[in-house]
């Protein structure tokens, strides 16, 4: 568009054009050529605005992306911490388990595996304070009688809960 304006410049300043009508024309279309290149610079005025916002957009999004993606790296990692922390102390624990299991005698041990099965995870109770710490009853005093008279070898059960009671200096006998 630029060349056509020149062009149409050279032929107005060379004298070439005479008749009155066609250098009216000529000027006209100098003039509206101007006017939409005008119109043309602004529309890419525009855009390059439009662009530069967008840039700016996508570079506070990108150190947004970052940070996020920083802060899951940092809670992964310290979930993964946790998890060997968990697994080495289960580790142990099952170790200390199968050391115990080791020294109860076979029945004993197999009335407590079936027993902890039956009531969630829990086989054996203390009693304390001649309260089933098991099911948090308190023992009436016939079965209070029957664990008092109990021998200190006999497997003493719950009369509630069934669950293993184990009798301590703060059972209340
Ligand atoms: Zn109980």
């Amino acid at each position: 568009m630029r060349q056509r304006a020149a062009r149409d410049q050279q032929r107005l300043d060379s004298g070439a054009v005479t008749s009155p009508k066609d250098l009216e024309n000529l000027q006209k279309e100098i003039v509206s050529l101007a006017k939409r290149q005008g119109d043309l610079e602004d529309v890419v005025l525009e855009v390059m605005e439009r662009r530069e916002s967008a840039q700016e957009r996508v570079t506070e999004l990108t150190g947004r992306l970052e940070s996020v993606q920083a802060k899951a790296d940092d809670a992964t990692a310290r979930r993964d911490t946790a998890q060997a922390e968990l697994d080495g102390e289960a580790e142990s624990v099952r170790k200390e388990r199968e050391l115990v299991a080791g020294s109860i005698p076979a029945d004993l041990l197999k009335l407590y595996e079936k027993l902890r099965e039956q009531q969630g995870g829990v086989g054996a109770a203390r009693l304390y304070q001649r309260r089933c710490e098991g099911c948090h009853i308190e023992l009436n005093i016939t079965e209070l009688n029957d664990v008092r008279a109990a021998s200190a070898d006999t497997v003493v059960r719950c009369e509630n809960c069934r669950r293993i009671l184990v009798r301590t200096s703060e059972s209340g006998l």
